[in-house]
């Protein structure tokens, strides 16, 4: 059905979330409770609050973060996207996570809707460096003397003008939206399945809880590792997609 469903549509987008970068090891966010951060909520520490009025705080649980991302790597299921984009399976990726683990494995026409935790930016001449910077001590002073943060979204900013575009012309036709790992609970990913409806388009929702869409959703996976899923459709579609005779 769903290998179908991707060989006959003419525009498919896969929208992921924290579910996808689980299975790489990294922490889920939102549960990402642990040492020193039991006590407070991490959406404090990434929040412009922390980055104006408790930096050091702000620089510790972004370290941390970068620590852990540097050492995870993409799992099965991102190499399965990136070469489904190759072949021209799907049209492009639009994302939740701030991992880079999509690009990492290969993926190009991705929209990172919360930045990316790979890349850092001065906030006085927006000069950019590699994540590895904050390792180190003096890594969050530019040369110029301005504070370095991570270019990702901190609760009560904006999403970044650029990849929204990027997401509204992906979503912008689409005839299957595949989500991957996401809750859909929280906005702007629940504006993504109820466009494509909109739209007419098929909806699959692979995610290890029920979502609020399933109902909508022509089909859904529930409890089941996005990865080995997405192995099972790839081999299907290379078989189907043997030549005959
Ligand atoms: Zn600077």
């Amino acid at each position: 059905m769903i290998t179908e469903w991707i060989k006959q549509s003419n525009k498919t987008v896969v929208f992921t979330g924290a579910g996808m970068s689980t299975e790489s090891g990294l922490p889920d966010f939102r549960s990402a409770k642990q040492g020193m951060w039991r006590d407070k909520d991490p959406t404090y520490y990434a929040s412009t609050y922390a980055l104006t009025h408790h930096r050091d705080e702000f620089i510790q649980f972004y370290r941390q973060r970068i620590k852990g991302l540097l050492k995870v790597r993409p799992h099965e299921g991102h190499t399965v996207l990136a070469e489904w984009e190759k072949r021209g399976w799907i049209d492009g990726i639009v994302t939740q996570n701030v991992d880079g683990l999509h690009q990492a494995a290969g993926s190009k026409r991705v929209a990172a809707l919360h930045g990316s935790l790979r890349e850092l930016v001065c906030m006085e001449c927006q000069k950019t460096y590699p994540a590895q910077q904050y390792e180190t001590e003096t890594g969050t002073t530019c040369v110029c003397g301005g504070f370095i943060r991570p270019k990702v979204v901190l609760f009560g900013e904006n999403l970044p003008e650029q990849e929204v575009e990027r997401a509204e012309a992906l979503i912008d036709g689409v005839e299957l939206l595949i989500v991957l790992g996401s809750s859909l609970q929280v906005s702007p990913a629940n504006f993504f399945p109820i466009r494509a409806k909109e739209q007419g388009a098929k909806l699959v929702i692979i995610n290890w809880e029920p979502t609020d869409f399933d109902a909508e959703a022509d089909l859904v996976v529930n409890r089941e590792k996005i990865g080995a899923w997405l192995q099972q459709v790839h081999a299907e579609l290379l078989i189907k997609n043997k030549p005959v005779g």
